[in-house]
């Protein structure tokens, strides 16, 4: 079966039920079409093929975790970012107080506590608010390969709404982990998750992680290998949340969800793959989303362990 024929089969195959819910504590997200369905695939070599509402936009949210985290690597040195967050999976949901108890840290870049302090790592040192939502805006969009807009609607929303986040800013930051004004840096944060995106952009970015930090539509290198290899393995362990054991093992490809209704997967020297489901299951994950995924994997035969 050609490509675009077998992701139709896909989103047909996928896309039945009116199983789960849409995310309701970021109000403007409650007002989606739940229905909306689309899937996109883009080769090592720059081909992205899609299906679905292949231009349906959304926001990045949680996506925007692993970018933000390669931007930081990239900018401040793996070392400097280990110091203030760590690497093990929490197990915990995404909006935990997850921190080691002897150091302080985030347990991990993915999950909301560690993703906050990652974001006062982008950019150079002493990068003023503007200079730090500058260096995310061009560093996302040269994963994307276009210049990507914030969509302030669901960002003022999601600030007037943002009561946990803020206070594990306030915990972070009290900790000594962080140095930042706390409300600025949730305003950096939230922004952050607020860049509208597409299915094609999120395979784009998804296969630059999978290339090594080339993107192959616009031949820029983004970030280094050794960046784009420590993100893919944060993915494979933490990207996922309290579902991330689970995942690795029936979907097995390094992967990173959002509460607006896509995921995204990055298979090394692979594939970059990008779905959008608005319904969500008691993780926060696209029901559809992970059906998708697992079809996907199991058809193309995707599993990172796979022998043969
Ligand atoms: N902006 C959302 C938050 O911080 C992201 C959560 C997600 O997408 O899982 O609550």
């Amino acid at each position: 079966t050609p490509v675009p024929d077998y992701l139709l089969e896909i989103r047909d195959l996928c896309s039945t039920g009116a199983d789960g819910r849409l995310a309701d504590y970021i109000p403007e997200l409650a007002a989606v079409d739940p229905d909306r369905f689309a899937v996109a695939a883009c080769t090592m070599d720059g081909v992205v093929y899609t299906a679905g509402d292949a231009d349906a936009e959304f926001t990045i949210q949680s996506m925007s975790k692993p970018f933000a985290y390669a931007l930081a690597l990239r900018d401040r040195g793996i070392e400097a970012v280990l110091e203030k967050v760590a690497v093990e999976p929490s197990g915990d949901a995404f909006n935990q107080i997850s921190l080691e108890r002897d150091s302080g840290r985030p347990r991990n870049p993915m999950i909301n506590i560690g993703a906050i302090t990652t974001h006062t790592l982008v950019g150079p040192v002493g990068a003023s608010e503007e200079e730090r939502d500058e260096a995310l805006a061009t560093g996302l969009s040269s994963f994307a390969g276009r210049r990507l807009e914030v969509d302030t609607v669901v960002m003022n929303s999601e600030l007037r709404t943002a009561f946990r986040n803020r206070a594990m800013a306030n915990l972070v930051r009290a900790g000594g982990i962080i140095e930042d004004d706390p409300d600025e840096i949730v305003r950096g944060y939230t922004r952050q998750c607020a860049y509208r995106v597409t299915v094609r952009d999120l395979a784009v970015m998804a296969v630059t992680l999978a290339t090594g930090g080339v993107n192959p539509v616009t031949r820029e290198r983004v970030v280094s290998a050794a960046v784009a290899r420590q993100v893919l393995a944060i993915m494979a362990t933490c990207g996922m949340y309290d579902a991330a054991g689970d995942w690795m093992s029936t979907v097995g490809i390094p992967a990173k969800s959002g509460v607006s209704g896509g995921i995204f997967g990055a298979l090394p020297g692979q594939v970059g793959l990008g779905v959008f489901s608005p319904r969500l299951d008691e993780h926060g994950h696209s029901v559809e989303g992970v059906r998708t995924f697992e079809r996907l994997s199991r058809d193309l035969e995707l599993h990172l362990m796979n022998t043969t």
